[in-house]
């Protein structure tokens, strides 16, 4: 599998460091509220690498985390140009989580085991394979001390005036390469640096590994050597994916806001423990747009999976949307493209329903090769999906190989497209009334009639064929 790189801006192959086997960390959700479709997206990134690794007999190992402390409302870095919501807490100061339990009056628990399930349920409709792990960093503090421990005693890490424990940035040569910010570029100013708001770090690139919590914190605080506080965000991604996967982490994704400065820090963090380059792969997915615009809770403009099953769409005809659009590039998502996927879904499933009564066939190989490489070429879902469009209408192909290629292919793009075998429509009423009325205009010779009542059987979503045998009627 060939996958862009983040680190060294090519496509390149992914090579892992155990053969037959990747170890894969995602960011996963910060569980203060409802993940949208955006974050959908960037997590649907994920399952298509593993599904991919899988295809090709690789072992996959997945950690993803879920971030229950430390997420501050306003410290995404770039993505604050994109994310950042005034609903969401405080800029800077305040902890999302913490934010939202005093809006609702609920405790931070309340607040993140709720949306840690709806989190599940949202992969689940969207047929995203669970990860191994989802350790949660609230659970996890042991290990971040132990990661701040080794950083401090290999001065990587300092306690600052406000009792902080900081990260030097300087302490770590290439910092900035992985997003290309340079240090001496982060000025003091820089949105996410303001030195006026944290005076107790040495250098304004310097970012806090643990804060010291305000007498105002009641939750989600712990002790640790360096007094009572809670994690900074970047830190929990280091502990539990060093924990988990090891000092060798084959692919790491997110989404493109990451990358700076989260995985800057990450990477920092967890190169300084390890004394390696510990990801091989960086992979970040773009933004998702919703009628032209961000995602913004203020604004009104935020879709979740559960607004699209309510509109009575499969929400398997997001997961076709996002596939229709390379994963490398911003996509605007709007009703309507939902709307033309789950009829596209629907009618691959009729299809396939169709093409299963039919003697069975070797796969199209033409098609099963350009597929593959397609998908496999840096996941090159659009052009790999037209390969199926294709591969449906030609005529050289029979019914029994295009149902073995599409339900063999299935596996990666993980539609359920067989979802629909063995079914028999179930014709309404109104609709056998017409297919009455139009076998009498046709043994009558009233084509004009027979034209009327085939339009009015297709206002009822059928469509009516005429077969030696008699009418045949589909659904459309
Ligand atoms: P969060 O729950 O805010 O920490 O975000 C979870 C994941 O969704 C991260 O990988 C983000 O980069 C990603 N993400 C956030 N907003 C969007 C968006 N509009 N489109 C795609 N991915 C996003
Ligand atoms: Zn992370």
């Amino acid at each position: 599998m060939r996958l862009y790189d983040t680190m060294s801006r090519t496509v390149r192959q992914v090579e892992t460091s155990t053969p037959r086997l990747a170890r894969i960390y995602a960011c996963g959700p910060t569980v203060y509220r409802d993940a949208h479709v955006g974050n959908m997206r960037t997590f649907l990134v994920t399952d298509l690498i593993a599904r991919g690794l899988r295809h090709q007999n690789y072992r996959t190992l997945v950690v993803q985390n879920i971030t229950d402390v430390g997420h501050m409302a306003n410290d995404t870095g770039l993505g604050d140009a994109v994310d950042f919501d005034p609903d969401e807490g405080q800029a800077d100061t305040e902890d999302k989580v913490l934010a939202q339990a005093n809006r609702t009056g609920k405790s931070a628990l309340e607040i993140t085991s709720h949306y840690e399930k709806a989190f599940h349920k949202d992969l689940a409709e969207l047929n995203i394979y669970p990860a191994d792990h989802y350790p949660k960093a609230s659970e996890s503090i042991d290990s971040m001390i132990a990661l701040i421990t080794r950083l401090m005693d290999s001065e990587h890490a300092y306690v600052g005036h406000d009792k902080s424990v900081y990260f030097n940035a300087r302490s770590f040569p290439t910092y900035g390469t992985l997003s290309g910010n340079r240090l001496d570029q982060l000025k003091p100013g820089h949105r996410f640096d303001v030195v006026e708001s944290e005076p107790s770090k040495e250098f304004h690139a310097d970012w806090a590994l643990w804060k010291v919590a305000g007498s105002d914190r009641t939750q989600l605080t712990w002790d640790t050597p360096w007094g009572r506080g809670f994690p900074g965000w970047h830190t929990e991604c280091s502990a539990m994916s060093l924990d988990l996967l090891g000092e060798a982490i084959d692919i790491h994704t997110g989404g493109i806001d990451l990358r700076f400065p989260h995985h800057e820090d990450e990477r920092a963090q967890s190169n300084s423990v390890a004394g390696r380059e510990v990801v091989g792969h960086w992979v970040h997915a773009e933004h998702l747009l919703f009628e032209n615009r961000k995602m913004s809770k203020s604004t009104g403009n935020v879709v979740l999976v559960q607004d699209i099953i309510d509109r009575g769409f499969d929400p398997l005809a997001l997961r076709l949307a996002f596939l229709q659009h390379r994963y490398r590039s911003q996509m605007n998502l709007t009703w309507d493209v939902i709307s033309a996927a789950n009829e596209q879904l629907t009618r691959w499933r009729t299809r396939i329903n169709e093409w299963s009564e039919s003697e069975s066939e070797p796969m199209a190989q033409t098609y099963l090769d350009s597929f593959t490489e397609l998908f496999f070429d840096d996941l090159n879902t659009p052009a790999a999906i037209n390969e199926l469009r294709n591969l449906e209408r030609d005529p050289s192909i029979s019914a029994g190989s295009k149902f073995e290629t599409f339900i063999h292919l299935d596996s990666l793009l993980g539609l359920d497209l067989a979802r629909d075998i063995g079914k028999r429509t179930e014709v309404p009423e109104e609709v056998q009334q017409l297919l009455i009325e139009r076998d009498t205009a046709r043994i009558n010779k009233d084509w004009a009639g027979s034209d009327q009542l085939r339009e009015a059987i297709a206002a009822l979503g059928f469509i009516v064929k005429d077969t030696p045998q008699g009418q045949e009627i589909t659904p459309h």
